[in-house]
């Protein structure tokens, strides 16, 4: 699957744009080489954490062509996943930077960086067979969701793979929330580790490892 992500190009808006972030570059990134298009899982199969975010960003993952890997958001992860036993050291900085994820796999319901991280409704049902699949080879316990928009496609998702029976309402996102699928499996809600929520204190280092705990309990406690 990875091959075919980094050549699709099904969401033109998004294809150009991570190609004109590629050729413009941030300031202090001139020096780099841009990745510039979509970006693949990280992870092998069959883990028992999967971690789920919006898209790659602008200058992170769009540049350094790894989940998560070169920017804010990615310092908090991974120093919270290693905190857990989920990484083999605390720092994602480049693609060749000796990481290595430990029963955890990280993906994205959109491969590619959207304007003003935003995704549109057809950019994302664009991207959603990809995220099935995803499901399906990660086959996790549990799956964390990375904000409301990750949860709300992660349910749809979870429905596509018969790991839920399509609910009459769909469950509301929250921060800690959780909600038991079938097979001893579970979906939690984080909110995002963007700047936009740690640096106004929405999210806090205590709240994360709240729903890695809670994660992790959940793990040892299944009997998948
Ligand atoms: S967002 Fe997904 S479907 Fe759209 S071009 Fe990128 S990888 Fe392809």
């Amino acid at each position: 699957m990875a091959a075919q992500v980094k050549r699709c190009q099904k969401c033109p808006r998004l294809v150009n744009h991570c190609q004109s972030i590629a050729k413009v570059k941030r300031k202090a990134y001139l020096e780099d080489r841009y990745w510039g298009k979509p970006v693949p899982n990280l992870g092998t199969h069959d883990v028992s954490l999967l971690v789920i975010g919006l898209a790659p960003g602008a200058h992170g993952a769009n540049r350094t062509g790894r989940m998560f890997t070169g920017d804010r958001s990615g310092e908090w992860l991974y120093r919270t996943m290693y905190k857990f036993g989920f990484s083999n050291q605390p720092n994602s900085d480049s693609r060749t930077d000796g990481l290595e994820l430990i029963d955890a796999a990280i993906t994205n319901i959109c491969r590619c960086a959207p304007p003003d991280n935003k995704p549109d409704k057809t950019e994302l049902s664009n991207c959603r067979p990809y995220f099935s699949e995803t499901l399906g080879l990660a086959d996790p316990i549990v799956m964390m969701a990375l904000g409301a928009l990750a949860w709300n496609a992660t349910i749809a998702a979870a429905v596509d793979v018969n790991w839920l029976e399509a609910p009459k309402r769909r469950p509301k996102f929250a921060h800690g929330e959780r909600l038991k699928l079938k097979d001893g499996r579970w979906l939690i809600g984080s909110y995002h580790p963007s700047q936009q929520n740690t640096f106004t204190g929405r999210l806090t280092q205590r709240m994360f490892d709240s729903v890695f705990r809670t994660s992790k309990r959940l793990i040892e406690k299944s009997s998948i």
